[in-house]
């Protein structure tokens, strides 16, 4: 991992690219997340009772206090997590991008009116729920906490957020960014620590309303377990294996560019990257072709060096995963590595958990490529004969989280954006998301949704008022 422990006191993250320190912070416990969510009641009460709108203009000057810090937020983001600078970047403005939006939506949240009936007028009003509970992975860590912190915040809750052991202080510092913007301390609390002990105490603690978490779906069911009997609303945004599908009639140089891109961006390390690559068999020579000289384009190393376009992987057991996926590969024959496939050697890959942008061409359905979530830089490539089995296998396995068609045809892609299981289906592209349009997976890639007008909702209840004039 790219995180230890010293005596249990504190933790060291350390920077994935050449294992130097980049900070401490303290072990959080469960002792800490009952104080947070103590203090949290005591001061949710003018926090919840301000304006929508006021709330919704410290968004704003939140989001104005975080694109004035990108830099320094990026740079940190970088040296903890691995991505190179230029993605940092672009996750830190999509923070910023998230705070605007709820910002922007804040005087919009409300309930409902009804006819008038027998027993009089009814309405529904819209109040927060109290403490909430927010659980981050470290692939996208400074995102991802905005994604839950905008809409909890704008609906009037307090939040305590659990950042990843490995990457809590872009976390960290986000918020007390956001906090000089006016968000109180007890409102906004990050507590990092391991998930065995902070996490599960969120999950498990009768004081939080709700809980939204992102992460693997293995851990995803671990959340739920233990807030079973709580009454919490839960949001899970949990593991994917997106398809990406590529028909004899799309714009090939396009559709390149869009795999390695929704591959290799973040090492890999995206929930919705693109994880199983079919080709139509009449295109697959010209693509695969394509795509290996898209591949050799990319230059690895520290994220912070200039031209750099893919980093380290964040954590060591990630990549030893990733290099016993490939000698499988190896051993069975299930496959044919056509770039890539190894470990680089020598200088600052030493130093560092590097892998080789890797692409493996007829791997069959049944192997762990195609049906485990691959979290780094290898994309497994298989030859469809058309739409009906590109569909079929796209559906074959547990997950449900993105997937995209290309194609010039909108019937194809009318059936593919119907038929494939999944909470996001792209036409023509892979991987953006504004923050306007709701996110999240089907299956075993989660429940709830993120982002968009209703994401306020997975953190407020809604009360019934009948008036008999
Ligand atoms: P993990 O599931 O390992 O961890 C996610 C978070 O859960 C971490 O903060 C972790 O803490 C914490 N955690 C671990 N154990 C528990 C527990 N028993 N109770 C409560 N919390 C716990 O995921 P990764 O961090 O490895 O992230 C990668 C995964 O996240 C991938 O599967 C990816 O697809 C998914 N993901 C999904 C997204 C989506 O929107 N659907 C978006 C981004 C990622 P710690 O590790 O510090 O101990």
């Amino acid at each position: 991992m790219s995180a230890e422990t010293d005596n249990g006191k504190t933790i060291r993250v350390t920077n994935p690219a050449d294992g130097t320190v980049v900070g401490t912070v303290p072990v959080g416990t469960a002792a800490d997340v009952s104080a947070a969510v103590d203090n949290a009641s005591g001061a949710l009460g003018k926090w919840s009772s301000l304006l929508p709108r006021e709330r919704g203009k410290i968004l704003f000057n939140a989001a104005t206090a975080i694109r004035q810090d990108r830099e320094r937020l990026a740079t940190l983001l970088t040296s903890e997590q691995g991505k190179p600078l230029a993605e940092a970047k672009n996750e830190i403005m999509g923070c910023a991008n998230v705070f605007e939006y709820y910002a922007s939506i804040s005087g919009s949240i409300k309930g409902d009116a009804f006819p008038r009936s027998d027993y009089g007028y009814s309405i529904t009003i819209k109040k927060p729920l109290g403490v909430c509970g927010a659980i981050i992975p470290w692939n996208m860590p400074a995102l991802i906490m905005a994604w839950k912190t905008g809409p909890a915040l704008v609906a009037g809750n307090a939040l305590i957020v659990k950042p990843a052991t490995s990457t809590p202080l872009t976390c960290m510092e986000m918020a007390s960014v956001i906090r000089q913007a006016g968000i109180p301390e007890e409102i906004l609390r990050i507590i990092p620590g391991s998930g065995e002990e902070v996490g599960s105490a969120i999950a498990a603690h009768p004081g939080i309303r709700a809980v939204s978490f992102t992460g693997s779906t293995e851990t995803g069911r671990k959340v739920e377990s233990a807030a079973c009997g709580t009454g919490k609303h839960l949001t899970l945004e949990l593991g994917g294996s997106d398809p990406m599908i590529v028909c004899d009639d799309a714009d090939i140089p396009a559709a390149v560019a869009g795999a390695v891109a929704g591959r290799f961006y973040n090492c890999g390390q995206t929930c919705t990257a693109v994880k199983r690559l079919f080709l139509f068999e009449d295109i697959a020579d010209e693509f695969t072709a394509a795509l290996e000289a898209g591949v050799a384009g990319i230059k690895i190393g520290n994220g912070l060096s200039p031209g750099v376009r893919m980093g380290p992987m964040n954590n060591g057991s990630g990549r030893e995963r990733i290099k016993e996926l490939v000698e499988g590969i190896r051993e069975s024959g299930d496959g044919t590595i056509l770039t890539g496939g190894e470990i680089p050697k020598g200088g600052e890959y030493e130093k560092g958990y590097f892998y080789e942008p890797t692409i493996v061409t007829g791997v069959p359905a049944g192997s762990p490529l195609m049906r485990e979530e691959v979290f780094g830089p290898v994309l497994p490539v298989s030859i469809v004969s058309g739409m009906n089995e590109a569909i079929e296998a796209a559906n074959s396995v547990r997950y449900g989280l993105g997937a995209s068609v290309w194609t010039e045809s909108i019937s194809r892609a009318a059936k593919a954006a119907e038929e494939i299981e999944a909470g996001i289906v792209w036409v023509n592209r892979h991987l953006k998301i504004p923050p306007e349009v709701p996110f999240g997976g089907e299956k075993a890639s989660g429940t709830g949704r993120e982002n968009g007008i209703y994401a306020p909702d997975r953190y407020m209840t809604e009360k019934t008022v009948i008036i008999s004039p």
